[in-house]
C-alpha cells in the first residue's frame, strides 16, 4: 500500500475505546490508477477520509487515509487504486469480509452490534458481498424446477422462489406469485431454455400451472406431497372434523367439577353416572373422527411412494374410498377437490423429485425471515435466501 502510519492514539468516545490510526502517503510508493490499472505518479488532489477497520483488542478503530487522486495521463483524475479500500468504501476490505462472514450466521443488527457499526452500513456490505460472491444464475442445462411461494409479511405480501431440485440451489427470487410476476423468470430462462424444461413441481392452489402451459410446452406440471398434505391438513384437520373431533373431545374431558378426566377413568364407564356415560360415546365418536383423520393422512403419503402411475392409482382409488367410506364431510369436500389435479399427482412417478427440499427451503425462509427483523428490504431477503441454497456445484 502507499500509505504509512504518521500517528495513533487511543480516545474515548460513547463510552467505548477507540484507536484512531494516522495514515500519511509514502512520497516513493508506486501508484496505480482505478480507472485503468497503470501506474500513475502525478497526485491531482488529496483527501483525508475516516475508514473503520478490524477492532484491536477491545478498541474499534478508525484509520484516517488520505485518499488521493492521481493525475492519469490516460483517465484524467482518478482515484488511487488500493488493495484493501474499494473505491468509495467506508470500511476497509478486511473488515467488510469478516462482516459479511458474521452475517452469514446472524442477522445484520446484530452483526452491527458486534463491530459497532450502523445496521445500514451492514446491511449494505452484505448485499454488496451476497451481490458480488453470487453473481448472475446460470440456467444452462436445467430440466427440472419446483416453484414455490412464501408469504413475506405475515400473509398479506408474497414472493415467489424457484429452485432446481436437482443441484439444490435456489435460481430465482422474485415478488408476487401471480402469472404476471413470474412471468421475468421464464424470460430470463428464455425461449430455448423453457423448452428445455421436463418438469416443474409446484403447489395446487397456485397460477403457475398456466404459466408453465403458456411458455414451457415440454414441461409436465407435477403437485409435490408437502403441498398436498399440507392442503390435507387446512382443509380437513384444521376447518374439518379434526377441529371438531378436538374440540368436542376437550369438552368432553373436563368433568363438571372442572378436574380432567382421563381417558383411563373415562374408560370405565360403570364407575360414573349414566349422563357421563353418554357423554363418553360423543367422546369416543369425537376420537375416532379424529382417529380416522390422522390414519387416512399418513396413509395418503404412501402414493408419493410409488414408481409406477398404475399402482399409484389403484391406491389413490382405495384411499379415496376409504375416505369416502368415513362419512366425514370435510374428507368428502377434500376428495373432490383433489380428483382434479390427480394428473399432476400421477406424473410424480415420472418425475420423483424429493419433497424436502421444498419444504426446506420453506423452514429455511422462515428463519432468515426471522433473522431480518428490523428492515423491509426485499433485495436483500432475496439473495440472502439465494446464498441459502448456492447449490452443489
Ligand atoms: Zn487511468
Amino acid at each position: 500500500m502507499g500509505d504509512g502510519v504518521s500517528s495513533w492514539r487511543r480516545e474515548q468516545r460513547g463510552g467505548h475505546c477507540w484507536l484512531i490510526v494516522g495514515l500519511e502517503p509514502q512520497a516513493d510508493a508506486v501508484r496505480r490508477c482505478s480507472g485503468c490499472g497503470e501506474s500513475a505518479s502525478a497526485i491531482h488532489d488529496c483527501t483525508t477520509r475516516r475508514i473503520r477497520d478490524l477492532p484491536v483488542f477491545d478498541d474499534s478503530v478508525e484509520l484516517q487515509v488520505p485518499r488521493l487522486r492521481l493525475a492519469c495521463v490516460h483517465c484524467g483524475p482518478r482515484l488511487e487504486h488500493l488493495d484493501w479500500l474499494d473505491a468509495h468504501a467506508r470500511v476497509t476490505r478486511r473488515l467488510a469480509e469478516n462482516v459479511a462472514r458474521l452475517c452469514t450466521a446472524t442477522s445484520i443488527v446484530h452483526a452491527a452490534r458486534w463491530f459497532g457499526l450502523n445496521w445500514k452500513t451492514v446491511n449494505a456490505i452484505d448485499f454488496r458481498h451476497l451481490e458480488r460472491t453470487l453473481g448472475p444464475v446460470d440456467l444452462a442445462g436445467v430440466t427440472v424446477i419446483a416453484m414455490d411461494e412464501f408469504a413475506i409479511q405475515k400473509g398479506h405480501r408474497y414472493a415467489t422462489v424457484v429452485v432446481e431440485p436437482e443441484r439444490k440451489r435456489v435460481l430465482w427470487v422474485g415478488r408476487g406469485r401471480s402469472r404476471a410476476e413470474v412471468r421475468p423468470f421464464f424470460e430470463l430462462l428464455g425461449s430455448e431454455g423453457c423448452h428445455r424444461l421436463r418438469a416443474v413441481a409446484m403447489d395446487m392452489n397456485t397460477a403457475y400451472d398456466l404459466e408453465v402451459k403458456q411458455h414451457c410446452p415440454n414441461a409436465e406440471v407435477v403437485y409435490d406431497l408437502f403441498h398436498v398434505v399440507a392442503k390435507y391438513g387446512r382443509e380437513v384437520i384444521d376447518r374439518g372434523a379434526g377441529r371438531r373431533g378436538q374440540s368436542a373431545a376437550r369438552r368432553q374431558v373436563r368433568s363438571p367439577g372442572g378436574q380432567d378426566v382421563t381417558l383411563a377413568a373415562a374408560a370405565q364407564p360403570r364407575e360414573r353416572p349414566s349422563e357421563q356415560a353418554v357423554k363418553l360415546d360423543e367422546l369416543l365418536a369425537a376420537n375416532g373422527a379424529l382417529l380416522t383423520v390422522y390414519l387416512l393422512k399418513d396413509d395418503l403419503k404412501r402414493l408419493w411412494r410409488y414408481r409406477h402411475a398404475g399402482w399409484a392409482k389403484r391406491f389413490w382409488h382405495d384411499w379415496k374410498q376409504r375416505a369416502l367410506d368415513s362419512g366425514l364431510e370435510p374428507l368428502k369436500v377434500f376428495v373432490r377437490r383433489l380428483e382434479p389435479y390427480l394428473p399432476g399427482i400421477l406424473a410424480h412417478c415420472r418425475w420423483p423429485l424429493g419433497t424436502n427440499l421444498v419444504e426446506g427451503i420453506n423452514n429455511k425462509i422462515k428463519v432468515i425471515k426471522r433473522m431480518a427483523y428490523g428492515y423491509r428490504d426485499d433485495a436483500y431477503f432475496f439473495l440472502k435466501i439465494r446464498a441459502a441454497f448456492p447449490g452443489l456445484g
